[in-house]
């Protein structure tokens, strides 16, 4: 890593820094409700591997292959959080690397980290991922999936249920995100509810590198962010 890309990433989170203070102090919220999560899944891992000395430890991947090849290489002082689809066969693999899953999408999931959490003599935090808007494509429950949750979750011991997540529509304009960003946070509002310890809903992941500043407007404890930390970063060498 050059001394060029050092200076262009400290500066970068310098600027992301502020505008999550601006945005929390919009929102009446104090600055440490809100962490960062950095999303490195567009860099090297030794780009990855400044972060710390940045004072950023919570990094996100979204395949588990490239959490793997990052985990081995990343100072072990950074917490590890998988943020997209996890399949069946590579929970084994994936769970002793990961502080936190946020993207457990269907009940099947739930009930594969359980036994496996249960195996390895862990527990994991998990948020459940919700489709909010609906897109086909999209992974996640539907809003009204997750309201019948609540009993399959009461079983769970060695998973233990934190919160929900979710993506926003894609677009330029991060306001069209924040209808999303509401619905969200009053699902959780209901859902917790009908949650009873050790689980509980007192994560909201939501806001990504477009949209993160409407996202803490709107309650996000996690905010995912990428691009406009990392974008054009190795073309400063
Ligand atoms: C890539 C990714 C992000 C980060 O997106 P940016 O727009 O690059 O900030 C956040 N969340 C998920 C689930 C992702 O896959």
């Amino acid at each position: 890593m050059t001394d060029l890309q050092r200076e262009a990433l400290r500066k970068r989170m310098e600027e992301v820094e502020a505008k999550i203070a601006a945005a929390c102090a919009r929102a009446g919220r104090p600055r440490a409700d809100v962490t960062l999560i950095a999303v490195s899944k567009s860099v090297s891992a030794e780009i990855a591997s400044y972060l710390p000395e940045l004072g950023v430890l919570e990094l996100g991947e979204s395949r588990p292959q490239e959490l793997w090849h990052k985990a081995a290489i990343v100072p072990k002082t950074v917490h590890w959080h998988l943020i997209g689809h996890l399949q069946r066969n590579k929970i084994e693999r994936t769970l002793p690397l990961v502080s936190m899953i946020h993207s457990v999408d269907s009940a099947r999931l739930l009930s594969a980290l359980e036994e496996e959490a249960a195996k390895q003599g862990r527990t994991i935090s998990v948020l459940l991922e919700v489709n909010v808007s609906r897109e086909e494509q999209k992974h996640g429950f539907a809003p009204d999936e997750l309201l019948e949750l609540a009993e399959r979750v009461a079983v769970l011991k060695n998973v233990v249920v934190n919160g929900l997540m979710t993506m926003a529509a894609l677009g330029e304009d991060a306001e069209k995100s924040r209808g999303a960003f509401a619905e969200l946070r009053r699902l959780r509002d209901q859902l917790s509810r009908q949650i009873m310890p050790p689980h509980d809903m007192n994560h909201l992941s939501m806001g990504m590198s477009g949209d993160f500043e409407v996202a803490i407007e709107e309650g996000a404890t996690f905010v995912r962010i990428g691009s406009v930390l990392f974008e054009t970063l190795s073309a400063e060498s």
